[in-house]
């Protein structure tokens, strides 16, 4: 399986190469050069595994020969050892065809750990083979960098720096990013928005000198192996309710598009999946893209759904480059316009996007009263991220089954939820002296070369 770049000009690359990666040197993603798909059969032998086994089945065939069936088992069983729910990723259902899928019950509490445990076993193991070392840097807008810094931790080959924006997550996801004491790991607060952190990521990554310098590795939601690991709960629930015979719907509260482009691949690969609603808070610029065809940056409004306070929705180039044929230069093109602001989506682009996604957007007030009236109707209490994706769910319930992906627990939350249901949901016992602990973090500006100097310094 050969991985290619969306702007048509990396190399083209394996899977393990891709992973250890992140972006290509033509500052697109990788993006597997076909997708393999599942019969029907295939699909409902699914029925009655566990999610494990699942995961093998769906992601051994994007991984080609990087590791022996054996050893790829043994990654998967050590990613989700850790998870506190035997099935993982369970179904609870909302209203008779309605269904949520809590995606929280890993070590941070939130669906990045689906991913972010896996490529932190990927990575142990690759790097161990090739006796490497490499420096982790991601940029977080909450919990992408608490999931990765769980899931690097301590180990010998890897340094990580998360750069977060300073002010603009929760004490919550602050507290799990800065309280491990292992010396790997390293807490930077930076002065600006996530665009603003993203942005200095991808600048590392276009600076050839550091990036090999420093062996860069990224694992944010561009990296491929992450996408791949969320398309295996699209298969596991599906087939739950029914799937391949019965066709479902999904709506994933969205904020760089990874999440829900993992949907995207699992109907390419042959799941009958209805539809695919983004479901955006106020910073909705995939949601006016979808309606207008133009796709224009706006000033990041902080939310009560930090997690999606975005505006450059990175996984989005994904989409635009099937949408556009998988023609590199119209998506290098698109992306260089974009750096004045905005771009405008062909008609034929458009067409193939709106055949695969619909869209809809919860505005602060209703994120709340959505959690308030879930909680009323049903007794689930949702984070106010997950209640963006119930709210624009319950818009396009019909009688084809929905299920809208939960994407945190509600106590990483908790002034939001308290609000919303007068009571303060309690963290899990094995977090709970977290908020008491010391905590590790350096301030630092938005200035590339400061940024740079800091980490070869960090880890000479
Ligand atoms: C990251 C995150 C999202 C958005 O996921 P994307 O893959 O970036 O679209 C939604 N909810 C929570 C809780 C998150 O951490």
């Amino acid at each position: 399986m050969k991985y290619i770049s969306t702007r048509g000009n990396a190399p083209e690359l394996s899977f393990e190469e891709a992973m250890l990666t992140g972006l290509a040197r033509d500052g697109g993603l990788y993006v597997p050069e076909t997708i393999p798909t599942m019969s029907t059969e295939q699909i409902a032998d699914l029925a009655g595994k566990s999610y494990e086994d699942i995961a093998f089945e769906i992601m051994r065939p994007f991984v080609g020969q990087a590791f022996s069936d054996d050893e790829f088992r043994g990654i998967i069983a050590r990613a989700y050892e850790g998870f506190r729910h035997d099935a993982r990723a369970p179904l609870v259902q909302l209203a008779p065809n309605h269904f949520l899928l809590e995606l929280f019950h890993g070590p941070t509490l939130a669906f990045k750990d689906f991913a972010m445990q896996l490529i932190g076993q990927l990575f142990q193991f690759s790097l161990a083979r090739q006796n490497e070392r490499v420096t982790i840097v991601g940029a977080t807008s909450g919990d992408t960098g608490s999931a990765a810094i769980e899931a690097f931790r301590g180990l010998s080959n890897v340094d990580v720096f998360i750069l977060f924006p300073h002010g603009r997550v929760s004490d919550i996801q602050r507290k799990q990013m800065t309280t491990p004491e292992d010396s790997n790991v390293h807490a930077l607060a930076m002065d600006g928005d996530f665009d603003d952190c993203q942005a200095a990521l991808k600048d590392m990554f276009n600076d050839f000198e550091f990036r090999d310098g420093v062996k860069l590795a990224g694992v944010n939601s561009i990296n491929w192996a992450r996408v791949l690991a969320q398309v295996v709960y699209y298969f596991s629930s599906a087939v739950s309710l029914g799937a391949p015979h019965r066709k479902v719907s999904f709506t994933v509260p969205t904020g760089n598009f990874g999440d829900i482009f993992a949907g995207y691949i699992a109907k390419k690969m042959g799941l009958p999946i209805e539809k695919l609603v983004i479901a955006t808070n106020q910073n909705d610029i995939l949601h006016r893209a979808m309606e207008n065809g133009a796709y224009t940056k706006e000033g990041v409004t902080p939310s009560i759904s930090p997690s999606m306070d975005i505006q450059v929705s990175s996984n989005f180039e994904r989409a635009l480059f099937d949408a556009y044929g998988r023609d590199g230069n119209a998506v290098a093109q698109l992306m260089d316009e974009l750096k004045d602001g905005s771009f405008t989506i062909s008609q034929g682009a458009m067409e193939v996007l709106r055949e695969n996604f619909t869209s809809g957007r919860a505005s602060e007030d209703e994120t709340m009263q959505t959690i308030s009236s879930e909680f009323a109707n049903c007794g689930e209490v949702l984070c106010p991220h997950s209640a963006v994706g119930v709210k624009v769910a319950n818009e396009n319930l019909n009688e084809i089954p929905m299920i809208t992906l939960a994407t945190a627990h509600p106590a990483k939350f908790p002034d939001a939820v308290e609000q919303a249901v007068a009571h303060r949901p309690d963290l899990p016992p094995h977090m709970a002296d977290m908020m008491d602990k010391p905590e590790r973090v350096t301030r630092v500006p938005n200035d590339l070369g400061h940024l740079m100097a800091l980490i070869k310094e960090r880890i000479a």
